[in-house]
């Protein structure tokens, strides 16, 4: 009779973070993370909308209730996919480390976190908080975006060893759409169905979000 031994590395779980400004979530960012979940065989994507991003200082971003309620909306139909308020919820500026911490915390040490990241964010991770403490505690995998160019070379430079053992590319579906483009359009009076999902445009118009 053949036994079936689970093989131990399955049984570790793993949990897939994606993050964002999501203002507003759009097909790209789903599309992406459902390719990713799938073939890094992940438990699960977090979606976790950022409170008051870093990197975006310089222009108005809407509401975080605004943006938690469309990447919920955005997510409802996959079993997989899950949102996170709690870089909503914290005080002060939002820190992917202390995210990634707070999570280990949450499903245990052993849980195996994969951030998802963009090539055009990728490009800026050196500048992140604590970004090698970072890349220490979570792995990252890049995903392919249309037209954006990543210097490999500075960032195996800068991460050293981590690089090759903690930051994952894969190449994505590219789907060239971005929020700022779907801002553009709401204002212009220009059309963005099937840019994002159908509940998403209902709530933009119903709440006279980027006129
Ligand atoms: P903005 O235009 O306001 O910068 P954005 O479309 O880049 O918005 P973000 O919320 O900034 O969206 O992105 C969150 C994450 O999703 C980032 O890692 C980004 O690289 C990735 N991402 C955004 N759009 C796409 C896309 N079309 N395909 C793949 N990844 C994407
Ligand atoms: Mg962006």
């Amino acid at each position: 009779m053949q036994t079936l031994i689970p093989n131990p590395s399955s049984l570790i779980p793993k949990i897939g973070i994606m993050g964002g400004t999501f203002d507003p979530i759009h097909l790209g960012h789903l599309a992406t993370a459902e390719s990713v979940r799938e073939i890094f065989q992940l438990n699960e994507i977090l979606f976790i909308p950022a409170a008051r991003p870093p990197h975006k200082v310089e222009r108005f971003v809407t509401p975080e209730l605004h943006r938690l309620m469309m990447t919920f909306l955005a997510t409802k139909s996959n079993e997989k996919f899950r949102v996170s308020p709690m870089e909503i919820l914290r005080e002060g500026l939002s820190y992917t480390l202390e995210t990634v911490n707070e999570l280990h915390k949450k499903f245990g040490e052993s849980t195996e976190l994969f951030f998802i990241i963009g090539a055009d964010s990728l490009r800026d991770l050196p500048t992140w908080y604590q970004a090698k403490e970072l890349v220490q505690q979570c792995h990252f995998i890049a995903t392919t975006r249309p037209n954006v160019k990543v210097g490999f070379s500075e960032l195996r430079k800068f991460f050293g060893k981590l690089f090759k053992e903690k930051i994952h590319t894969v190449t994505t579906p590219d789907i060239e759409i971005s929020s700022t483009e779907i801002r553009r359009r709401v204002k212009e009076g220009l059309s963005i169905k099937y840019l994002v999902p159908e509940v998403v445009e209902e709530y933009i118009k119903k709440e006279r979000l980027y006129l």
